[in-house]
């Protein structure tokens, strides 16, 4: 598979690369996972960034020119994010760019559209992705919050967990249940809900690596109707295409990453000799670069089947995600192997060598859940990719019921 980019995709990408180069700060980390915004100035950096990259209309190039988009193809948001991977840069609010707009635009309302998309395209609102519950994890279907007409409005109460807030939040794109029914699924809806809305109560989650999660508390919050998003009780559907637009963005990495630990294994010595010339570091090196091939060509075959989607139908399934969690070929396991207990170290202490936070990394690299875990993407790719049968339905209730124990006692 050879994937080609026409002179004036080539010039898009330079452009694009040039920008990167000229704001982001000469001893930018990519290694570390996106900007961080560990602290003040780092957050303020972030947020004048994703400013100036607003301005460009980088975040949102791939919407219709009407809702704030560029107006481009797949191919051309793709060299965007592909340049984002290099450098290892997120957007501020990701969740509203990345799943809540292309959705909205898929089954929202035109007044939804226009009311929710322009404003995520300005960089003006984020938004939160609220699936997860205690008891609704991989088992989407199983979501409990709940969501009772009353007049004009829907009054929700439950409880949503895990869930990555890098910022403060506008809208919660929630997803609720409207309806008891066999199967579950199919009584599922989605709502925009305002992020302060009375009755929201927020409690800090902190996992591992310093991702920063938090539980919400949904206590008689009322939501108007018309923030309903797709049609009543076809959330479920809604919350699946969310995952397919989640799953497809993931999976590259930062090559300049890359590039820079090469660079590293080249200057420093070990036994006198250069790391590069030591034939185990040179093994683990070339097992990174090709994971790191093999997961750009799913990138770009996942991104080339959207745009021939007319012509070849949904894509089943896309394996991007789980490549992605598969192969990390900068992950925190690589670098301890590489650089043993000086891996352990953490970027801020004086002895620390590779400052590439292996320590961190290594954290990361144990984060499987988000996005689902692997067993479920495995799951999905068996059923949709290979049509192998389904597990029974005895089993699955069987395996929600030994969780659902575990996490009781
Ligand atoms: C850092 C972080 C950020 C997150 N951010 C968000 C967010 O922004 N929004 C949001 O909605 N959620 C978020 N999540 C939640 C995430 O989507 C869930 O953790 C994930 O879906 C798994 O659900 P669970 O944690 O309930 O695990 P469970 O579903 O309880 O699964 C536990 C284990 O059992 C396995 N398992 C479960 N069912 C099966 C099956 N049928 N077959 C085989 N194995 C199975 C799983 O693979 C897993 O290993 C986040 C999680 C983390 C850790």
């Amino acid at each position: 598979m050879e994937f080609g980019f026409t002179a004036e995709q080539e010039k898009l990408r330079k452009e694009i690369h040039d920008f990167f180069r000229d704001e982001l700060p000469e001893d930018y980390n990519p290694s570390m996972a996106g900007l961080s915004r560990a602290d003040k100035e780092s957050e303020d950096f972030a947020d004048e960034f994703h400013k100036k990259a607003v301005a460009r209309g980088y975040p949102s190039a791939g919407w219709p020119k009407k809702y704030g988009g560029l107006g481009f193809t797949a191919i051309e948001q793709g060299i965007i994010g592909e340049e984002m991977a290099y450098w290892g840069v997120m957007w501020t609010g990701g969740m509203g760019y990345g799943l809540v707009a292309p959705v909205i635009l898929s089954v929202g309302t035109d007044e939804q559209k226009q009311r929710f998309v322009p404003p995520i395209a300005r960089g003006e609102v984020t938004c939160f992705e609220c699936f997860t519950e205690p008891d609704a994890g991989s088992d989407e279907a199983n979501v409990k919050l709940r969501a009772v007409p009353d007049g004009d409005y829907f009054v929700l109460n439950g409880q949503k967990t895990f869930i990555t807030a890098w910022h403060k939040p506008d809208w919660l794109y929630t997803l609720a249940r409207t309806a008891d029914t066999i199967p579950k699924h199919r009584g599922l809806s989605l709502f925009m809900v305002p992020a302060d809305a009375p009755g929201l109560t927020y409690r800090a989650l902190p996992c591992m690596g310093g991702v920063q999660t938090v539980e919400i508390f949904y206590d008689n919050v009322r939501v108007h109707k018309d923030n309903l998003i797709g049609e009543l009780n076809r959330g479920f559907y809604a919350a699946m295409a969310t995952f397919e637009f989640e799953r497809a963005g993931g999976g590259q990495e930062p090559r300049k990453g890359m590039q820079r630990l090469v660079q590293f294994c080249r200057e420093e010595k070990r036994n006198g000799k250069p790391l590069i010339q030591d034939s185990e570091m040179r093994d683990i090196l070339a097992q990174r670069a090709m994971e790191m091939e093999v997961l750009w060509l799913s990138h770009w075959y996942g991104l080339w089947r959207r745009t021939q989607r007319e012509k070849l139908g949904p894509q089943p399934y896309d394996n991007t995600a789980l490549l992605g969690k598969k192969f990390r070929p900068l992950d925190g396991n690589a670098l301890m192997d590489m650089f043993g207990l000086d891996g352990q170290l953490k970027d801020n202490s004086d002895y620390v060598k590779y400052e590439g936070s292996t320590a961190r990394s290594w954290e990361l690299a144990h984060l499987l859940h988000p996005v689902g875990s692997l067993e479920i993407l495995q799951n999905v790719i068996a059923y949709r990719g290979l049509g192998l049968p389904r597990i029974p339905r005895q089993f699955n209730t069987m395996i929600s019921e030994a969780l659902a124990k575990e996490s009781s006692q």
